[in-house]
This record gives structure tokens, C-alpha cells and sequence, in this order.
């Protein structure tokens, strides 16, 4: 008889495990995944294209219903998962379901943190999440002029870029002097500003909401200082937390995240939790790469090789804003002992800055070229010590390899 693999959360980590699984070992599991949306597995990094109208839905979709079938897989859309009895080794779902399980995969992602201020509960105060967020912000666009956008990370931008294109009026308010300060620093941040402001976004920062007004609806957003500013919608991007609320009532261990050890088992020997609800090395993620190689890992222990390790990811972040080419990798924060170089050609708009600890890059920001963005997170990896092509780091890897080969010939 064949095992029973449950899986909590219909989302990127959860979703690519399955995948993993399917290829190393299609016949070992019966499997049964638990969606909380009411959709198949799509991909959310592309939920802010689909807000900016450059998407359709059908277009981030990876896995339609008939896939779930093909595959053999008992698939419960739209039924969220409420309990876990570990003893008898058995989910509940909301509406009564219950399933089995000889494994059970964790992958129920992050929710969006909301500030606790008064009026945070109002209708039209909302996160950015999934593609209900998106279908609240097209109703709101269609039939309201104001949205004020709170937290200026990446987000919050793609958010603001979004509704401005969809006709709204944008003001983000940011707490920070500077946009995306945990992924740039102030001159990135200041250019990216500057190309913001020119596609019609207004901004305000550093300023601190501190009340939402209005009676039946959002009517205006209240900053520190006094100023009101206008709003039939509110985006809330001040940060995601770790959704582990199902994982915390069942009794596992959970800090910030559902603890797991390197194979992304969890401190219950028979469940499993991978993406941004897991907890690793004392790291959460908030991006998809990491979460993928921990859904590598995770399935190779699921099938029983038992042979791989996640040690733990360096994140790189891009913006996808039409026209606005930025990354950041690693630590751009500088610190004690870290060395910077940087190229500006303010002509062509090109901004790079390496962050540098003993001949090693430290962390990379890269704004109107990102060409080389892959290869420098490649020498953060790999450690690479530069010294003997820093002279020439700035201008790329084609640079570099175009030299090594005339001094080959
Ligand atoms: C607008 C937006 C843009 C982004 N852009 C980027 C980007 O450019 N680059 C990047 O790397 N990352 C980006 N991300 C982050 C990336 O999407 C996430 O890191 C990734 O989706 C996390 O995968 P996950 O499987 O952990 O969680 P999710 O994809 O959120 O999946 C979790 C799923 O579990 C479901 N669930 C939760 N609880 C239950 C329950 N009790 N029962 C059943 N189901 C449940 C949820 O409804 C959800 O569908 C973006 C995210 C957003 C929202």
C-alpha cells in the first residue's frame, strides 16, 4: 500500500516539494494537498505584473485543475486546514475533511503584517498577498481616485506601480528617508525615487502613520506630524510574519518560524515545513529562491535518500517595475570592516555599488544594469577572492573574461 503524503498550503515551496517528489519517486506517495485559495498553485511573484495589468490570471497559473488530476493527487481547493492531531496523525480541514497522513508537509507561507493602529480595520484597508488583494485593488481602482501605499520595500512599490498604472492617484508613505533601505543604499534608493516620481507616484517619508480615519469605509490616512492625507484604499506592506498559527496550536516547536533542522524537519519526526513559514538555522525567507532549495532538500528526504542538506540561502531581490531595472544581493548595510566601489554614470543611469569584506563580495546593488547580477551573487557563494580582477569588478563579467582572453593569446 502506498504511503500518504498531506500537504498544508497550495503555494510556491509547497507546491515545487510535490513537484520534487513526483519526479524522484512518482508512486511512493498517495498525495492529498490542502489549498486555502481557491485557485491551483500560481505564481505570486507575478501577482504584481497581473495588478499592473501587464498579466492575466491564466497567465501565472502553474498548475490547473486538471494537472492535480493527472498527477493522481486528491486536491481540496478553497479548504483551509483548522487542526492537526498528531497523535492520530490526521488533519481537519474547515468544512469537516479529514485526511491522513503517514508525512505531513507544512508550507502555509506568511501573512501580511498590518500596523495596529486605529482604523487598520476598516473595509479598504488591505495587504498584498494573494490574488484576492489583487481583485480588491482592481475594484477599488475602478470605482475610487486615492490609495495611499504604506511601507516603501519591494512590496510596496510594485503595489504603488501597479494602482498608478491601473488610474489611481499613489502616495506612498514610508517610515524610512530612503526606499527599499533593507535592499539599497541611500543613492540607489534616492535614483529609484527619482524614476518613481517621473511615472506619477508622489512620495512622503520618513513619516509615520499613526491613524486610519473613516466610518463605513477608509477616508483618509493620519502621519505623526498632523497631515491627513486623502485614501479610499489603504495597502499595508510593512512586512510579512510567518504563518504558523496552525503549526503553534498542534504543539510544534515554532520561534518566528516553524523550527526546522537541516533536512526541514520539524521538531514532529513525521511532519515536515518548508518556505517562508519555516524557520531554518534561526532564518526565515522571504523570497522564492531560497524556498526552492529547501523544497530540494525536503523532497529527498521525503522519498527516504536522506542525503541532502540545506545550510541556509543568499537572497537577491529584483524589482519588477516595467522599465526600472534594480537588484540587490547580500548585505548592502556596509559595517565595520567593509570596503565599497562604486560606479555611477549619472548619463546612462547606471548605478552599481560592490560591498567588499577582506577581497570578498559582501553584497551587491546594482540600478539601470543588472547584466552582471547573477554572476556577482555567484562570487558572494563562492567566496571568490577578486583581488586580481577588482580593478576591473565594475565593468562585468564579459570584461573580465575579454581580458583574461587577450592575455591568453
Ligand atoms: C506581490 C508579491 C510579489 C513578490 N515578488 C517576489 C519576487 O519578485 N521575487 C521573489 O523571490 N519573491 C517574491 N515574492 C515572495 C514569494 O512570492 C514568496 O516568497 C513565496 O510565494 C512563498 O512561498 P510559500 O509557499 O512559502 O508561501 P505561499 O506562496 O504564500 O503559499 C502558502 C499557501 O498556503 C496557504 N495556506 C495557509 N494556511 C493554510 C491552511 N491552514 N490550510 C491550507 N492552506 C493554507 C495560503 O493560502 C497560500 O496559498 C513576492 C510576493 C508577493 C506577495
Amino acid at each position: 500500500m502506498r504511503r500518504k503524503l498531506v500537504v498544508v498550503g497550495n503555494g510556491m515551496a509547497g507546491m515545487r516539494t510535490v513537484e520534487e517528489v513526483l519526479r524522484i519517486a512518482p508512486d511512493l506517495y498517495d498525495i492529498t494537498i490542502f489549498g486555502a485559495e481557491p485557485y491551483g498553485n500560481y505564481n505570486r511573484i507575478l501577482l504584481s505584473p497581473l495588478l499592473a495589468g501587464e498579466l492575466r490570471i491564466d497567465d501565472i497559473l502553474l498548475h490547473d485543475d486538471e494537472w492535480y488530476r493527472a498527477k493522481g493527487i486528491t486536491f481540496y481547493k478553497g479548504r483551509p486546514v483548522t487542526a492537526i492531531d498528531r497523535l492520530r496523525r490526521e488533519v481537519v480541514a474547515a468544512d469537516g475533511t479529514v485526511a491522513r497522513y503517514d508525512r505531513l508537509l507544512l508550507a502555509t507561507g506568511s501573512l501580511p503584517q498590518m500596523l495596529p493602529i486605529p482604523g487598520a480595520d476598516l473595509p479598504g484597508v488591505i495587504g498584498f498577498r494573494d490574488v484576492g488583494d489583487v481583485n480588491r485593488m482592481l475594484a477599488a481602482s475602478r470605482h475610487h481616485e486615492y490609495a495611499v501605499v504604506i511601507g516603501g520595500g519591494l512590496l510596496g512599490l510594485e503595489a504603488a506601480n501597479g494602482l498608478r498604472k491601473r488610474g489611481m492617484k499613489v502616495t506612498l508613505v514610508h517610515l524610512m528617508p530612503t526606499l527599499m533601505e533593507q535592499q539599497l543604499d541611500g543613492d540607489a534608493g534616492r535614483l529609484l525615487r527619482g524614476s518613481l516620481e517621473l511615472r506619477g507616484l508622489d512620495f512622503i517619508m520618513p513619516a509615520e502613520t499613526v491613524e486610519i480615519l473613516g466610518n463605513d469605509r477608509v477616508s483618509d490616512v493620519r502621519l505623526k506630524d498632523g497631515r491627513e492625507i486623502p485614501a479610499d484604499l489603504v495597502v499595508m506592506t510593512v512586512g510579512i510574519r510567518p504563518n504558523v498559527a496552525l503549526a503553534r496550536a498542534a504543539g510544534l516547536h515554532c520561534r518566528r518560524g516553524i523550527v526546522v533542522d537541516s533536512t526541514m524537519l520539524t521538531y514532529d519526526p513525521a511532519i515536515y515545513a518548508v518556505g517562508e513559514c519555516a524557520e531554518s538555522h534561526g532564518r526565515t525567507y522571504g523570497l522564492v529562491a531560497p524556498l526552492y532549495e529547501q523544497a530540494k532538500v525536503c523532497a529527498n528526504h521525503l522519498v527516504g535518500w536522506g542525503c541532502a542538506r540545506y545550510p541556509g540561502s543568499l537572497a537577491a531581490a529584483k524589482l519588477k517595475v516595467t522599465g526600472i531595472e534594480l537588484f540587490s544581493a547580500g548585505n548592502v548595510s556596509g559595517g565595520a570592516g567593509a570596503e565599497s566601489i562604486v560606479l555611477h554614470d549619472r548619463s546612462s543611469g547606471v548605478y552599481k555599488k560592490l560591498f567588499l569584506r577582506n577581497n570578498r563580495i559582501d553584497g551587491a546593488v546594482l540600478y539601470g544594469d543588472t547584466a552582471d547580477g547573477p554572476w556577482y551573487v555567484r562570487l558572494m557563494r563562492e567566496r571568490t577572492d577578486i583581488s586580481s580582477f577588482r580593478h576591473a569588478i565594475m565593468f562585468g563579467e564579459a570584461q573580465i573574461e575579454e581580458r583574461g582572453s587577450r592575455a591568453a593569446a
